[in-house]
């Protein structure tokens, strides 16, 4: 069966027929896959980084559609390029050979009928696969996925239904990530290597947002109550208004503030998550990625391999 002729792969459920072209996807993809960038990346949480890197690829398109989104130019903005099957599995392949502890796809999930049968060929050669999304596949989607994969690092952005549709515009993605993420955390119970490097189980991350904090106790305490112990946890603080063509004025449109961060790791305490990662206090914009350089991210933190326009860049 063809899954791009009907699309019902996420939540939204736009029934159209993607094959050979993106009209009427909310995602904007056709059924080609189409990257922005791939290369090694140090900025992810350690487990995934390890000595050697996450090897990650950037999808184009998205199934969601955060007005401050720091990828706008590939998730809305149409920047990438579309690839052979081939060509996906020489990238996986080289950044192998760079070091990459695993492969790290970020935002694939409408590319799930492709990457089922690609993903076998890159575990068979001992690469682990990590599934980057923000979890709102469909129950149905996700059951194709679950054998090819190793690693999940959902997003939870929110369990709150008016936050969902007036940040994340789409209100039911509480409906469908939460029980997504406990079928993954049972799916896939946690196994770190003696050097501490993740090589299978589920890190969940959560996006604070400014003025948003009782949504955030609620993942909080949703977690503790379903996950603590069995998936990891991690905390990201970098919201940043960021403007973009379609969303001219972002919401909420200021940084956290530090009294707002405080009043997280207090959370944090009180529900006994103090051991998974939080970012640190940040305000700024410098670090935002830029998909029309070489390098998207600051040279510390990522080695380019692959850029849309460039083709191949790396050494
Ligand atoms: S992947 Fe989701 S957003 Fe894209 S066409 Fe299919 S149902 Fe629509």
């Amino acid at each position: 069966m063809n899954e791009y002729k009907e699309c019902r792969l996420c939540g939204r459920e736009c029934a159209v027929d993607r094959s050979n072209s993106p009209m009427g996807a909310w995602c904007g993809s056709s059924d080609t896959i189409t990257l922005a960038w791939a290369g090694l990346h140090f900025g992810e949480e350690p487990p995934l980084v390890g000595e050697g890197g996450s090897g990650t690829v950037f999808f184009s398109g998205c199934t969601l559609g955060c007005p401050f989104c720091q990828n706008y130019q590939i998730s809305r903005g149409g920047m990438g390029r579309q690839i052979t099957d081939r060509e996906f599995l020489d990238i996986a392949s080289r950044l192998k050979a760079m070091g990459a502890e695993n492969l790290n796809l970020v935002t694939p999930s409408h590319y799930i009928p492709s990457l089922v049968k690609l993903l076998p060929e890159v575990r068979q050669a001992g690469m682990p696969v990590v599934w980057n999304s923000s979890g709102q596949e469909r129950a149905e989607a996700m059951k194709e996925i679950f054998s090819s994969v190793d690693i999940f690092l959902p997003d939870l952005k929110t369990l709150d239904s008016r936050v969902a549709r007036d940040y994340y515009r789409f209100a039911p993605y509480p409906s469908i990530v939460e029980p997504a993420l406990r079928e993954m955390a049972d799916r896939r119970p946690l196994k770190i290597s003696g050097d501490g490097v993740m090589k299978q189980g589920v890190l969940v991350r959560h996006l604070v947002l400014p003025g948003e904090l009782d949504s955030t106790e609620e993942v909080l305490s949703w977690f503790s109550k379903n996950l603590k112990g069995r998936a990891m946890l991690s905390i990201m603080s970098q919201y940043t208004p960021v403007v973009s063509p379609e969303y001219p004025d972002p919401r909420p449109n200021r940084y956290l503030s530090e009294e707002e961060y405080d009043r997280v790791v207090d959370m944090l305490v009180r529900y006994g998550l103090e051991d998974g990662f939080i970012q640190e206090w940040i305000t700024g914009c410098d670090w935002l990625p830029d998909f029309n350089r070489t390098n998207p991210f600051s040279s510390e933190l990522s080695r380019p391999l692959w850029h849309w326009e460039r083709g191949y860049v790396g050494k």
